[in-house]
């Protein structure tokens, strides 16, 4: 990663819209993003995540969309939004250990599914991010939780370069096995009913397959910077 100068002009109200599907580079390209321009940064995934988990902990049938909603206002999920040393806990518990595991990679799809978990979500992550300054990653932050966001941007790579990465990242787990857990919840979240997955009016499309990390965050910092200067996308 470069060190850039620290920014002095409009790009520190910035609010920056991440969005793709799982191992497209969301969340190394956002922190990286965010560090080299001095903004906040939200992983909303980590959010759903850590509700999904409280479910588990609590024995809520996750398969079970009405259970799920009959307990959606309970969990007080925060998030901590420093890109170098994010934090996510669920009623004061520091979750983000346990829900990169196993039990909450495949209920996370069908509790992030349920409306009434997305109501509660997208008011969290609005409030984060009404005093600007920021990159939220996701799957509808540009078209649902922050449609006036200045910059939007959509990642996407091929599905073999998104479960490399992403069985490196879970420490070497089977590529085979990643890929498959990936893709059913990609199918899950582009097919649900509300807020699915999708590239939002106004994305600036990256496919990352073929570039590095700092190419990739080189290129957002490129266009957020064309953006506050008021150059447009
Ligand atoms: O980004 P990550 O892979 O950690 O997200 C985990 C899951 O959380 C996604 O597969 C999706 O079901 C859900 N999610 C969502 N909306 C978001 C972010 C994540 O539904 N904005």
């Amino acid at each position: 990663m470069s060190t850039d100068a620290p920014v002095a002009d409009a790009t520190d109200r910035l609010v920056i819209a991440i969005d793709g599907p799982s191992g497209s580079g969301k969340s190394s390209t956002s922190r990286g993003v965010a560090a080299r321009l001095g903004l906040r940064y939200l992983d909303t995934g980590a959010m759903y995540r850590a509700v999904t988990w409280w479910m588990l902990d609590h024995g809520v049938d996750v398969s079970d969309a009405a259970a799920v909603a009959a307990h959606a206002e309970e969990p007080v999920v925060e998030s901590g939004t420093d890109p170098l040393a994010p934090t996510i806990s669920v009623d004061g518990v520091d979750v983000s250990v346990e829900i990169r595991g196993e039990a909450v990679n495949g209920a996370v799809s069908p509790v992030s599914a349920v409306p009434e978990v997305r109501a509660r979500m997208l008011e969290l992550q609005r409030a984060a991010a009404a005093e600007g300054g920021i990159v939220v990653e996701g799957r509808d932050i540009g078209s649902v939780v922050l449609p006036d966001a200045p910059v939007k941007v959509y990642l996407t790579a091929d599905p073999e370069a998104r479960a490399a990465r992403r069985a490196l990242e879970e420490g070497g787990s089977d590529v085979a096995a990643t890929q498959a857990s990936l893709l059913q919840r990609d199918a899950i979240d582009s097919t649900r009913a509300t807020s699915p997955l999708v590239m939002a009016d106004g994305a600036a499309h990256l496919d990352t397959t073929a570039h590095t990390l700092d190419e990739v965050i080189d290129q957002v910092v490129a266009l957020a910077r064309s953006v506050a200067a008021g150059e447009g996308p």
